[in-house]
């Protein structure tokens, strides 16, 4: 068996990863000369951290990234803290806890176990441009006229997915108004904000924000209205006085600015032709579910290729059926619900849906059931 894939994001790279170990011949096309080094994800949930055990990933993981075993849904005006133990997932993972780890150095470490083997090729500066497909085969052409033909095609090749135009499948959805600005700081919050967690969600009326600590950097990511680039760049120290006011300026590492898109794409297969990530769904980052649910995806289908090599036995069909409805009713239902509870103006409405999280993180059962599925693993079981 042969397998493209297309884009060398989380992703493409750990389908890759899956599928060379179990001695499928695999090649990766990467439009960019090199990985991306950008901040994107950072939270990995206990059921994606198990599957990084099963492909030799977690140690590193563990290793290099910070342990976060709760994280909170604060309210700014009010100081209430809704606390959830991820403690309470003890026999349900392996890893009752989120890790806080860069994308960047993942890539990088699915690419140097990538590299051990003979059978799976990473190549730079190959942009996918089109696609063709007989019963047999499937066929890319990159951006400089080669062409490459394999049994298979996984288009993991991100939110404005190649593989997707060329398979001509509809990304149906919609763009949120406001734009998400992410800044990060070395300042140190945990030492003067009270009880401070890894992973925090903070509503308020004024600007909601989310304070999420990586090795060495708080990143702290903030809405913003129509304001032009200049003006959401320049704002950082303003925004991060607001989060601590402290008569220093604050030192900061990284500024982002981007659109959020809510989408999922009409099919996830055209014959030979497969998406994966955020190819195939696009969400709000509030909940850290893009990257995981990306993982599962690429997972699913590897497992699925994997079992059609040894055995013969094509499940793929079940691919789709297991992994769309994922994105549709959990993943974006539950991204779009976060972002209400943070943006939530009225006072009223906003102090009962803060009552109720704290209700719920103080219940060891209640919490537990919402952990079930913050966590992303009720989607997993079900699909199972
Ligand atoms: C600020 C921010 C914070 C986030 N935080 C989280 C989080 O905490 N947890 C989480 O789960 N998710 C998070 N996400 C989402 C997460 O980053 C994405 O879901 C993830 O990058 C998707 O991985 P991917 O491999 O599908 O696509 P990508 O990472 O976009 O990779 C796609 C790759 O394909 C390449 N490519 C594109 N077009 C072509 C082509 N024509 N031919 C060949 N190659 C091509 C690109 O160069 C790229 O390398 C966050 C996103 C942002 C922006």
């Amino acid at each position: 068996m042969k397998v493209i894939i297309s884009g060398a994001g989380p992703v493409g790279l750990t389908t890759a990863l899956a599928l060379a170990r179990e001695g499928i011949a695999v090649t990766v096309l990467e439009r960019a000369a090199e990985l991306a080094t950008d901040l994107r994800a950072s939270t990995w949930h206990p059921p994606t951290l198990d599957m990084m055990g099963e492909l030799g990933l977690v140690d590193e993981i563990l290793r290099d990234g910070l342990i976060a075993r709760t994280f909170q849904v604060r309210d700014r005006q009010t100081g209430a803290i809704a606390e959830f133990d991820m403690g309470l997932l003890k026999g349900e993972t392996d890893h009752p806890y989120r890790v806080q780890y860069e994308q960047f150095r993942f890539t990088q470490l699915v690419a140097s176990r990538l590299a051990a083997f003979p059978h799976a090729t990473l190549v730079f500066n190959a942009k996918v441009a089109s696609v063709s497909q007989d019963p047999q085969h499937i066929r890319v052409t990159t951006e400089d006229g080669t062409v490459h033909e394999a049994d298979w095609l996984i288009g993991s090749d991100g939110a404005y997915s190649s593989v997707r135009s060329a398979l001509g499948i509809e990304f149906p959805g919609l763009t949120f108004p406001e734009r998400f600005f992410v800044v990060s700081t070395p300042f140190p919050f945990e030492d003067h904000l009270n009880r401070l967690s890894y992973v925090n969600y903070v509503a308020d009326i004024d600007e909601w924000c989310v304070l999420l600590k990586v090795p060495g950097l708080w990143r702290c990511l903030f809405p913003t209205s129509e304001e032009s680039d200049e003006e959401v760049l320049a704002s950082g120290e303003r925004r991060l006085q607001g989060v601590f006011p402290k008569a220093e300026p604050y030192e900061t590492r990284h500024k982002t600015l981007y659109r959020v898109h809510q989408r999922v794409a009409e099919t996830y297969r055209k014959g030979r032709g497969f998406l994966a990530g955020d190819a195939a769904h696009l969400n709000n980052p509030i909940g850290g579910m893009g990257m995981n649910g990306g993982l599962h995806d690429g997972l699913n289908l590897a497992g699925k290729l994997i079992e059609l090599n040894r055995t013969g036995a094509d499940r793929l069909a079940e691919y789709e059926p297991e992994r769309r409805p994922v994105a549709v009713e959990h993943i974006n239902a539950t991204t779009a619900r976060n972002r209400e509870v943070l943006a939530e103006r009225d006072p009223v409405a906003r102090k009962r849906k803060q009552d109720e999280l704290c209700r719920t993180a103080e219940d060891p059962v209640a919490a537990k059931a919402y952990l079930m599925k913050s966590s992303m693993i009720n989607t997993l079981r079900r699909a199972a």
